[in-house]
């Protein structure tokens, strides 16, 4: 078979060759163990000397088929799937960091990424600077210790829809010979792919586009291959130096390109076990197959619902970098071409009760907690997803007290725009 490049192929082809007789369709291994003749064979296989199956806490041929579809969609050498992606960002980082170590990150993250850097990373002895994405490369540059060991950013920030300057971080996070960690949840690999704009991993929380029917909790952590460990040899120990753990074997030397994404396998998921369910992961792959086809429909059903929003008298903004409006526009264009996602904030006039009773006023439309599935719905930060945050976080995270984040789904949006009407009108 040829070998096939085109997303929209991808999407549906990659991951699952069946041979002669095998099933056509990925089949769940819904098996812990994996059986082997010789106690010898089993023995290398527990060495990384062979690559194969022995316990699915470290590999399992379900997942691996999902986690090399995901690969091949961001254009990467390897991928391992997670249970969530909160899992995805951690494994992302604590791969490179430990104790004592430093990381720089975008204020602008989702909620659940600046608590696991600034609470629960800190209480493991990792430090994170949180600065403004869209500040100068002299200004973000300042913080940067000799001890900083990645640079962390979203493509589309959750939920304050801002886009990233790949280039301009990749550039920052090389001359400080660290890599760059891009979060593309919302863009998915359909929008972008980070790895074309410098970023060395990428991680998803396939929770949103990527199973896209909200029906189950999952990540990805993907590595472009391209990063120097060795380059670098002494900011990055755990890939350069032998491991203990593996009676000496040194990542780099043993699996070159590969090293980032063997030890994220073989070392971090084999001791912390956030693993994909096989089960998950199947409906993952099935999310993935309508992946090119569903997303343009949310970025087109998104940019009607914000050109619709920015016009309503009742509307005090709208947020959505797809409108000519948008601060973020340009980079938009540069970075997102064909289309950002299909979230958008706004903020009503009025006080915080008006946002409120906007959105029990919808009745198609649902508030969940939730972003990025088939189904229209809302959700109101500050009183749901961040309200552990203080007005000043808020701010400093690119959120409104009065933002409402409408998660645009793949309805008609004739429909969709019904029920804001009503809503609006009430
Ligand atoms: C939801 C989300 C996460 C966390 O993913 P879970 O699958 O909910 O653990 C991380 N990053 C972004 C951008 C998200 O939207």
């Amino acid at each position: 078979m040829t070998k096939q490049t085109k997303r929209g192929t991808l999407c549906v082809q990659a991951g699952w060759t069946p041979k002669n007789g095998e099933p056509r369709v990925l089949p769940i291994y819904q098996s812990t163990t994996f059986k082997y003749s010789s106690s010898e064979e089993m023995a290398r296989l527990f060495d990384l000397e062979e690559n194969g199956y022995f316990y699915t806490r470290l590999q399992n041929p379900t997942n691996d088929a999902v986690a090399a579809k995901i690969a091949a969609l961001e254009g990467g050498v390897g991928a391992m799937l997670t249970s969530s992606g909160q899992a995805a960002n951690f494994y992302a980082v604590y791969n490179i960091c430990e104790a004592g170590d430093h990381l720089v990150c975008a204020t602008a993250i989702y909620g659940g990424t600046f608590n696991l850097f600034g609470v629960t990373l800190k209480k493991m002895g990792i430090d994170c600077t949180f600065i403004d994405a869209d500040a100068s490369e002299e200004e973000i540059s300042k913080a940067f210790r000799p001890n900083t060991k990645a640079l962390f950013g979203e493509t589309i920030s959750n939920p304050g829809i801002q886009v990233l300057d790949i280039e301009k971080f990749a550039r920052i996070a090389h001359s400080h010979g660290v890599p760059l960690i891009v979060d593309n949840t919302f863009a998915t690999p359909i929008n972008c792919r980070p790895f074309e704009w410098g970023a060395d991993i990428v991680t998803h929380s396939t929770t949103k586009y990527m199973d896209g029917h909200a029906v189950c909790v999952g990540g990805a952590v993907v590595d472009s291959g391209n990063f120097d460990w060795d380059a670098h040899a002494d900011k990055f120990p755990g890939l350069t130096q032998p491991d203990p753990s593996y009676h000496g074997l040194a990542y780099t030397k043993a699996f070159g390109k590969m090293a980032y994404i063997t030890k994220a396998t073989a070392q971090l998921m084999r001791d912390l076990g956030s693993i994909q369910s096989p089960q998950n992961a199947f409906l993952l792959n099935l999310g993935l197959e309508t992946l090119h086809l569903r997303v343009p429909q949310h970025c087109r059903n998104a940019q009607t619902v914000a050109e619709y929003l920015e016009k309503h008298p009742r509307v005090a903004w709208v947020h959505y970098c797809g409108l000519k409006s948008n601060k973020y526009y340009e980079l938009a264009q540069k970075y997102l071409p064909n289309g950002s996602c299909g979230v958008i904030a706004f903020g009503l006039k009025g006080t915080r009760e008006d946002a409120i009773h906007f959105m029990d006023s919808l009745k198609m439309i649902s508030i969940v907690t939730h972003v990025a599935d088939a189904r229209t719905c809302v959700l109101h930060p500050a009183s749901h997803t961040h309200r552990q945050l203080s007005d000043e976080q808020l701010k400093e995270a690119g959120i409104a007290p009065d933002l409402i984040r409408l998660s645009v789904g793949i309805e008609d949006v004739e429909d969709i725009l019904a029920d804001i009407e009503q809503a609006l009108t009430r």
